[in-house]
């Protein structure tokens, strides 16, 4: 039997088997038992504030909804549903999901899509990052790429910032603080008015192509099969800065030849790609929401391009040869949407993509649905991770050396 998991104000988590809890998969609906798994090491339960649980009798109006994050390797199949009482403040940018008990065990609804050492939970001694991020900044001569990422690793807690510190597995290079895009769910920059804060904080300069390319150099030095990857979570659009990364590339590749040079962006200026493919780039991960123009550039709001330029980066990327990963950011109910199936298998059939990544969009929900509208025909994020395996392209949450 599915059971009810809920929160009391104070965050405290109770399960309730008498209650057959709903779920939001753009439609709300029962859970099927095959959607869910137990909560994986690295789960992080939240409790939502003035949002009450949908159950198969209605709603608990005295009980808080409780949603989870998921630890990376796994896929979101479904949201909570809930209640929102009136002048509820809007949520902070998490990837909400779905969460019960059968069994008295916290079960999740989610599928595991990637297997990757480097990105399970870290722990660190206590001092022990600080004094490895000291060391390096200190010997680093003024490099203002390793201060960002020193701010990157010890208050963001980034993977690809730390790995430059401890020299393993994929490394962070930003180089842009502008972006030509405006997408509602921001991680480094919010309009004030959303009064939802962003998760990190946009870095304020153009990043030198010196400094970047003695951080890959470093890194390529002790990482043999070692990423070095423009374009991370705390910068804007790095193809704004294309120029500045085709000049690291080549100083990167007149000292080191192995590891692979990764450009993670929106793909909206061909051109600029263009630019970094000439340079010597070699993978590319290519962020987007959606197959669909009206839902990319409700989300994306982008200045002076559209979803074909991203399609046209794309494409150029395949036929240079490049390893292309698509960086998609699913949302249950938009990413299944039957339309949205469609437009992915039309765009799918045309290019020869390597991977998807299957990022769980972190924002809202109830604002999401408002910014692109509540599905028609959701047919279940399973459904949709085998319409991309049908396709032939692999399907997983990190950007493999292999
Ligand atoms: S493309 Fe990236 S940096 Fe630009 S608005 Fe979107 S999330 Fe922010």
């Amino acid at each position: 039997m599915i059971g009810l998991a809920y929160c009391d104000k104070a965050g405290r988590i109770f399960y309730d088997k008498k209650v057959e809890p709903l779920a939001d998969g753009g439609l709300v609906r029962e859970v099927a038992r095959a959607e869910l798994v137990p909560a994986p090491p690295g789960t992080v339960p939240m409790v939502l504030p003035a949002r009450h649980p949908r159950v198969t009798k209605g709603v608990e109006r005295r009980r808080q909804t409780l949603a989870v994050m998921l630890p990376s390797g796994y896929t979101r199949l479904l949201l909570p549903a809930y209640n929102r009482d009136a002048g509820a403040p809007a949520l902070p940018l998490f990837g909400y999901t779905f969460a019960c008990a059968i069994d008295e065990t916290l079960h999740v609804a989610a599928m595991r899509t990637d297997e990757g050492e480097d990105w399970q939970p870290r722990t660190f001694a206590r001092g022990e990052l600080e004094a490895l991020v000291e060391r390096r900044v200190s010997a680093g001569t003024g490099n203002r790429v390793l201060q960002q990422l020193a701010t990157c690793s010890l208050e963001y807690s980034c993977f690809t910032a730390q790995n430059v510190f401890l020299e393993r597995g994929e490394a962070a290079l930003p180089v842009s603080p502008a972006c030509n895009a405006r997408c509602v769910g921001c991680i480094s920059e919010q309009e004030p008015e959303t009064g939802v804060p962003s998760p990190q904080l946009r870095i304020a300069e153009e990043m030198a192509a010196r400094d970047l390319a003695r951080i890959a150099v470093h890194h390529l030095e002790r990482v043999p099969n070692g990423i070095v990857s423009f374009g991370q979570g705390c910068e804007g659009e790095p193809l704004l800065r294309s120029i500045a990364i085709a000049r690291a590339i080549t100083m990167i590749r007149a000292s080191r030849s192995n590891g692979v040079i990764n450009l993670n962006t929106n793909g909206s200026l061909p051109s600029a790609l263009r630019r970094c493919i000439d340079a010597g780039l070699q993978a590319v991960r290519v962020s987007l929401n959606s197959f669909r123009p009206r839902v990319y550039a409700a989300y994306y709001r982008p200045i002076g391009y559209a979803l074909d330029d991203v399609f046209a980066s794309i494409r150029m990327a395949c036929d240079a040869g490049l390893r292309v990963s698509l960086n998609l950011l699913t949302h249950p109910g938009i990413t299944d949407d039957r339309e949205e199936l469609e437009a992915m298998r039309e765009f799918l059939g045309s290019v020869s993509v390597d991977m998807i990544q299957t990022r769980t969009l972190n924002i809202d929900p109830e604002w999401y649905f408002d910014t692109v509208g509540r599905p028609t025909e959701p047919t279940g994020m399973r459904e949709a991770i085998s319409e991309m395996r049908a396709s032939g392209v692999r399907v997983g949450n990190f950007t493999h050396t292999h």
